[in-house]
């Protein structure tokens, strides 16, 4: 049963912001996480802030640098099908289609996606683990078939946004707004890894919301995809994804960013892989190189090691797609 609080609906971001400042107050976007915690009792909250009605917070439209502002409301399919984001960012509009299922696309946000909890089973769970102030990770001695294999250090949960390695691939960024002002932070910068501090998933601090998301203008000659491997046909979160951004001049692949999903606690912008192919030109036998970079520093678990040649093969077929 999820315990009692207050419900409250934010008619202005100043007034979400001054509801969000009481202690133990959590925001309220489309619900498709934020309830499922309160159910499992993942966190406590004394008063839940719809931010829903905050129309400020809605809609894509571009800026005046030939780039694209997500409001942090928008929804997962109102991205999908949106077609500047289908034709400039297909990583994006790629990554939102794979996301859950189309009634929860339809209902969940960009801003909530970024923010969603892990879904280890043991944080989930009844676990007091290392994550929910406890003292162990219970995935270190338990079932880790579906744990991470790169950026593990005392918890080793993996990122579970699709949306958000796609938008480290293209260089996006989120406006945070907060009672001490407005900051912006790049989408690879957003979320924390465990070695940096295992109870938070993100960098931002009680009371502050994601209000936009920012996509630069792409850069001429930019090609982007994102694939996902799950365990089933129908939803389900990543085992193996990677989100790609290269830049071409001809044959030549002037930049490139690899983003993995399913790999590590946070979005896994693979420098190894971006090595290999930056400033080269892109054929089979680079996109193994890169492929075999990406894993070179995986630390697998006792039951996840199938996940290195897993990325290894998504990773080499994905450069090729897009070369
Ligand atoms: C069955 C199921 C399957 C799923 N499968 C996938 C999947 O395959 N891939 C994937 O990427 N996701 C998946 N998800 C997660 C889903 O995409 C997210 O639940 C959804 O995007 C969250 O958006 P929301 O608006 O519903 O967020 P909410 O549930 O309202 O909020 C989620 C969290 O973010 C915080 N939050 C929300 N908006 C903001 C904001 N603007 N600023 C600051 N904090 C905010 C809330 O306080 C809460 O902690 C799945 C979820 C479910 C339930």
């Amino acid at each position: 049963m999820v315990p009692p609080f207050s419900y409250l609906r934010a008619r202005s971001l100043d007034e979400a912001l001054r509801y969000l400042s009481q202690e133990g107050a959590r925001a309220h976007a489309g619900g498709t996480d934020l309830l499922g915690c309160l159910r499992e009792r993942i966190f406590e909250v004394t008063t839940v802030v719809s931010i829903a009605g905050l129309k400020e917070l809605r809609g894509i439209a571009a800026t005046p640098s030939g780039g694209l502002r997500i409001g942090s409301l928008t929804t997962i399919a109102e991205i999908a099908r949106h077609p500047v984001i289908q034709s400039k960012y297909r990583a994006l509009s790629m990554a939102a289609n794979e996301v859950a299922s189309p009634q929860l696309r339809n209902q969940g946000t960009i801003g909530g996606n970024l923010c969603q909890k892990p879904r280890c089973w043991y944080y989930r769970g009844e676990f007091h683990c290392l994550r929910k102030g406890g003292d162990q990770c219970y995935a270190v001695e338990g079932e880790n078939a579906y744990h991470c294999i790169l950026g593990g250090e005392n918890c080793f949960i993996v990122h579970p946004s699709d949306t958000a390695p796609a938008l480290v691939a293209l260089q996006a960024s989120v406006s945070i707004a907060g009672p001490n002002g407005r900051r912006t932070v790049a989408v690879e910068d957003f979320h924390m890894s465990p070695a940096d501090d295992y109870t938070r998933e993100t960098v931002l601090e009680p009371a502050e919301i994601v209000t936009e998301i920012v996509l630069p203008p792409p850069a001429p000659g930019l090609q982007s995809s994102y694939r996902k491997v799950r365990a089933r046909r129908s939803w389900d979160f990543a085992l193996a994804g990677v989100a790609l951004a290269v830049v071409f001049n001809g044959n030549r692949a002037d930049d490139c960013r690899v983003v993995l999903s399913g790999a590590a606690p946070v979005p896994w912008r693979s420098a190894e892989a971006e090595k290999v192919v930056r400033g080269r030109q892109l054929n089979r036998d680079r996109a193994a190189q890169a492929a075999e970079a990406a894993l070179e520093n995986a630390d697998p678990m006792e039951q996840n090691a199938y996940k290195i040649p897993l990325f290894r093969n998504l990773i080499e077929q994905q450069l090729m797609a897009i070369g």
